[in-house]
């Protein structure tokens, strides 16, 4: 019968793809991507010649009901995302649940994530964590939706793009408070960084030069005065570190 995997490909190393990705797309009818040119480079990367159609942002509805009749039909279908894992700030999630409600199986095949990634190399406490991913562009919406989670007793997780992550962090700083955080940039790239310090000084060092790359951003949980409850060590973190890309 029909299978839908979901399958996670590199945010940026392509040695990350694994084994049973590869597998699995090699087995598949056709690859639903979000850029086919972009996910057809990856595919003769790895030597294979798999359909691929497009799903995405845009025509992930009209879509919807021709990928579900060839599920239905019988056909394995692997989705993927142009990076990272599908559905994490991607699309998928709308193919998915149509699949779980038709009982059509969904596999999993997991691969890197820029969310986790950087959350466990963070060092802030990954439990619990909260993923928000793209907060809104503008910094009204944005400061009423960083408003919802200011006191939300868990390690905050956001995805910006580098021409707004000055101003995103400025309102994390204004709305949360100057709480620790971690800013990974170019993960699994050569040039990946880190800089982990207040939002204010992460705000400080990102000045200095105009943001390139991709950017995630781990920020602490709520502040004691926030929240009443004392959970950190008070010491944590007294100063602004940068590290640099290190060699695998
Ligand atoms: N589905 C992907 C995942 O699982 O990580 C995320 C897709 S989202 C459209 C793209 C955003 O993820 C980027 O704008 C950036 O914020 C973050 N991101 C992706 N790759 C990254 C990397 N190599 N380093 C840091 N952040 C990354």
């Amino acid at each position: 019968g029909g299978v839908l995997y979901v399958v996670g490909t590199p945010i940026g190393n392509l040695s990350d793809l694994s084994d049973r990705a590869r597998e699995v797309l090699a087995g598949v009818n056709v690859v639903a991507c979000e850029d086919t040119r972009h996910t057809r480079k990856l595919l003769s990367h790895l030597g294979l010649s798999v359909p691929t159609i497009s799903y995405h942002e845009h025509n992930r509805f009209s879509r919807l009901s021709g990928l579900m009749e060839r599920l239905l039909r019988g056909e394995r279908i692997a989705m993927v995302s142009d990076a990272g894992m599908p559905g994490i700030s991607d699309p998928g999630e709308e193919l998915i649940r149509e699949a779980v409600e038709q009982d059509i199986p969904v596999i999993p095949v997991p691969g890197p994530s820029a969310a986790l990634s950087a959350v466990v190399a963070s060092g802030l406490s990954p439990q619990p964590f909260l993923f928000i991913g793209f907060l809104p562009r503008n910094s009204r919406d944005r400061t009423a939706e960083l408003t919802r989670w200011k006191e939300t007793p868990a390690t905050l997780i956001f995805y910006e793009a580098p021409h707004r992550i000055l101003a995103m962090l400025k309102d994390v700083a204004r709305v949360l408070g100057d709480r620790r955080a971690a800013v990974a940039r170019e993960l699994t790239k050569k040039h990946e960084e880190w800089l982990r310090g207040t939002v204010t000084e992460c705000i400080h060092r990102l000045e200095e030069e105009k943001p390139r790359g991709e950017f995630t951003v781990v920020v602490e949980k709520a502040l004691l005065e926030q929240t009443g409850k004392e959970d950190r060590p008070a010491s944590w973190w007294r100063a602004l570190t940068i590290q640099e890309h290190v060699d695998w």
